[in-house]
């Protein structure tokens, strides 16, 4: 009798288990989940995280939304870090870079790049009337360009600010090589998530980008649960599609001797990659 039981106890938690996309956490039971988020998440949320949470909720693409608790753990995270100058690659309506930009200091900087401006001014009213925009640099269009003008500081070359006596002035003084490299090393955060199919192209750059010391993150490396799922699973299309290609960066993080890793099961699966050398 009492095994029974217990059996039906496990069916209905295998029952309860996350499978859907959209679910949060990839935590055995949602009321395990639920327990976290109402005892210690939504009464800690700032009130306007709560109100960016309620109006991404109304979205039809709320899914690609961060949670919660994850939300919680990089706005400690940064406070821990000490974390000033850093970037957000995939900002959709800005939740995670409200989390960011409350943590970081009032002369922190926070470089956002998304293709989609409209979901970032969605919730950049919240943003402002939290009087955190002044940190935010928003970027519409893809992150690649950027990331590679900033590796190669090419920017400063086609800037024409500063004029071009304090330029060559700038380059007898200090030498070619010091502006060339200005944004090398300068980042002591980078938040990655966006498009899942160029993680490890961004990661040529961004460790470049990092300080030594500095942290990358790379959001949703469990996709879903989707990383162990057997080869015929019933995937969504683009679950499937890139899938693929988290397990790669996955592999290549693991073997990076750049860089030391943990993969936290904080919402769809966060990797930070302290930067080594
Ligand atoms: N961090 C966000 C939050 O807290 O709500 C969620 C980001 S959402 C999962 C992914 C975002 O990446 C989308 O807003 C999408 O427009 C953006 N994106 C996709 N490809 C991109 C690219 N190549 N460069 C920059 N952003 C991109
Ligand atoms: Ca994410």
């Amino acid at each position: 009798m009492a095994t029974n039981k217990t059996e039906e106890q496990q069916q209905q938690s295998q029952a309860g288990r996350h499978q859907e996309v959209g679910h949060k956490s990839l935590l055995q039971s949602d009321a395990l989940y639920q327990y976290i988020l109402e005892t210690s998440v939504y009464p800690r949320e700032p009130e306007p995280m709560k109100e960016l949470r309620e109006i991404t909720a109304k979205h039809p693409w709320n899914l690609m939304t961060t949670s919660a608790d994850e939300g919680q753990f990089l706005n400690m995270l940064l406070k821990l870090i000490n974390a000033k100058n850093t970037m957000e690659i995939g900002v959709y309506t800005g939740y995670s870079l409200l989390a960011t930009a409350l943590a970081v200091p009032d002369h922190g900087k926070i470089l956002a790049m998304d293709i989609n401006r409209e979901n970032y001014e969605l919730g950049l009213p919240v943003i402002q009337k939290a009087g955190v925009a002044h940190k935010i640099d928003f970027k519409e269009g893809p992150a690649m360009p950027v990331l590679d003008e900033l590796v190669q500081d090419v920017k400063f070359f086609t800037n024409p600010n500063p004029p071009f006596f304090l330029f060559f002035f700038c380059l007898i003084l200090n030498g070619k090589i010091e502006w060339q490299e200005k944004n090398h090393g300068s980042f002591d955060f980078i938040f990655v998530d966006a498009d899942k199919d160029n993680y490890l192209n961004y990661h040529k750059r961004l460790i470049e980008l990092v300080k030594v010391g500095g942290l990358i993150g790379y959001d949703n490396t469990l996709w879903n649960g989707s990383v162990v799922a057997p080869p015929d699973a019933p995937l969504r299309k683009y679950v499937r599609y890139y899938r693929d290609f988290v397990l790669e960066l996955n592999k290549a993080l693991a073997v990076d001797p750049r860089i030391e890793i943990c993969m936290l099961p904080v919402g769809d699966g966060i990797t930070l990659c302290r930067r080594l050398k």
